[in-house]
C-alpha cells in the first residue's frame, strides 16, 4: 500500500509538547508550566467575550479591525502595520511560510522557542542554533552564524525558557550588522513583564527599518492563552505579504472581542507586572539559597538547575507532579538539568518552595 509522503523535513520534526495540564487522576494540579498569567484575563475581558457568543454563527471580521485599532492607540503605534494571528505562533509560521524554502536558513539563539525550528523546517528550510553566553542571546555569535542563505533570524526578547533578555542598544547592533534582505523578528512574547530601562520590545526599530517585524502576544501578562491571539507590527511591505497568506478568518471572534477589553485594561495589566516583580527575587533568592541554579530571569518564569545539586531534574518533575504541582521539564530545549517554573499565585509559589525543600533534603 502506498501512502501519501510530507514534503522533506517534515518527519524530522518533534511533535510541540504543550507544558502538562494534568498529573493524575482526581489530583487538583496547580500549572506552573506554561507561562502563563497566574491572575487570568480581566474581568472585562470575560464579559466581552461572553456577550458575543450568541452570535458564533457569524463569521468575524476577517481582518480584527477593531482590535487592531485598539492595539494602536493603546500602544500608540500605526494600525495599517498591525496583523493579529491565532496566536503569535501562527505569525511566526506565516512569517516562514512566506519568506523561508529549502535551501534558506532560519537563525536563532542556542535555547530559542522551540517554534522557530519547527515551523521553519516545516518550510523546508534548515534551522540554525547560535550559542548563547551565559544562557544569554550573544549577538557576535548570532552575526557569525549568519551564511549567505540565512533568510530570518528570530530573537526572544526575553527569551524562553531562559528568562533572558539582552538590552535594545544589543538589538540595534544586532540588526546594524544583518544584512537588508534578512528579516529580523523581535519576538516580544514577555515585553510587559520587563521593567528593566535598557529595555524596549522593538516597535521603533520596525518603524525605522524594513526588515524588521515584532510579534506580541495576549497569551501571557494579558491571561488569554486559551483564545489564541497575537499580533504583528510589521514594515508596511511585510504587513501586505502577511495579510496574503494568512486564513481569511484567521482570529476568532472571542479573541477578538476579548483582545479589544484586554488591552484596554491596562490597570489589570500592571497588578499582574507587581506581582511578577515581588516574586521574582523571591523566588529566585529563595531556590538559589536551596543550592539550584536559578538563570536571572525579566520574564514571568523562571530556569531552575539541578545540576549540581545531588538530584536530577526529571526526579523533581516527578516528585512536584505527585504533589500536583507541574512544573516544565525542557529537554526538548537542550536544558536536560533543568526544570521550568511559572510564577504562580502566592499559595502556589509558597508550595513548590516548600515541596522543593523538601524534594532537595531527601
Ligand atoms: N514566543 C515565545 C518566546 C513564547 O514563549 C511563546 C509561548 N510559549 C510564543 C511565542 C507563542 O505564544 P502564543 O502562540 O500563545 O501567542
Amino acid at each position: 500500500m502506498t501512502t501519501p509522503v510530507p514534503q522533506p523535513g517534515i518527519m524530522t520534526i518533534s511533535p510541540y509538547v504543550g507544558g502538562k495540564s494534568k498529573a493524575g487522576d482526581n489530583l487538583e494540579v496547580t500549572k506552573l508550566s506554561s507561562n502563563e498569567s497566574p491572575l487570568g484575563p480581566s474581568p472585562k475581558a470575560v464579559a466581552a467575550i461572553e456577550a458575543v457568543l450568541t452570535d458564533a454563527h457569524r463569521y468575524p471580521d476577517g481582518g480584527s479591525l477593531l482590535l487592531v485599532e485598539a492595539i494602536a492607540e493603546v500602544h500608540n503605534l500605526d494600525a495599517s502595520r498591525i496583523v493579529c494571528g491565532n496566536g503569535s505562533d501562527e505569525l511566526i509560521s506565516l512569517l516562514n511560510t512566506a519568506y523561508v524554502g529549502p535551501g534558506d536558513e532560519v537563525l536563532f539563539t542556542e535555547h530559542g522557542f522551540l517554534m522557530y525550528a519547527i515551523s521553519a523546517t516545516a518550510a523546508g528550510a534548515t534551522p540554525v542554533k547560535a550559542p548563547e553566553v551565559d544562557r544569554t542571546a550573544d549577538v557576535d555569535n548570532l552575526l557569525a552564524a549568519v551564511t549567505e542563505r540565512t533568510k530570518i533570524v528570530f530573537l526572544a526578547n526575553p527569551n524562553n525558557p531562559t528568562g533572558t533578555y539582552i538590552p535594545t542598544s544589543e538589538v540595534e547592533r544586532l540588526r546594524a550588522g544583518l544584512r537588508e534582505d534578512i528579516l529580523l523578528v523581535l519576538d516580544a512574547a514577555y515585553a510587559e513583564y520587563v521593567t528593566r530601562d535598557d529595555y524596549r520590545p522593538g516597535a521603533e526599530l520596525v518603524e525605522s527599518h524594513d526588515n524588521v517585524v515584532m510579534t506580541r502576544t495576549f497569551s501571557k501578562i494579558y491571561g488569554l492563552a486559551a483564545l489564541r491571539l497575537g499580533w504583528a507590527y510589521c514594515p508596511p511591505a511585510i504587513a501586505d505579504v502577511l495579510h496574503r497568506v494568512r486564513g481569511p478568518f484567521n482570529v476568532n471572534a472571542l479573541a477578538q472581542a476579548g483582545g479589544v477589553e484586554a488591552v484596554r485594561d491596562q490597570a489589570h495589566i500592571e497588578l499582574a507586572r507587581e506581582h511578577n516583580e515581588k516574586w521574582l527575587p523571591i523566588l529566585t533568592q529563595g531556590f538559589r539559597g536551596m543550592g539550584l541554579g536559578v538563570t536571572p530571569s525579566v520574564g514571568n518564569f523562571l530556569l531552575l538547575d539541578f545540576d549540581g545539586s545531588g538530584k536530577s531534574a526529571s526526579d523533581a518533575e516527578v516528585y512536584l507532579a505527585e504533589k500536583g504541582l507541574l512544573l516544565r521539564a525542557v529537554a526538548g530545549y537542550g536544558l536536560p538539568t533543568c526544570l521550568r517554573m511559572t510564577i504562580g499565585r502566592d499559595n502556589e509559589n509558597h508550595a513548590v518552595i516548600e515541596a522543593l525543600r523538601e524534594f532537595l533534603s531527601n
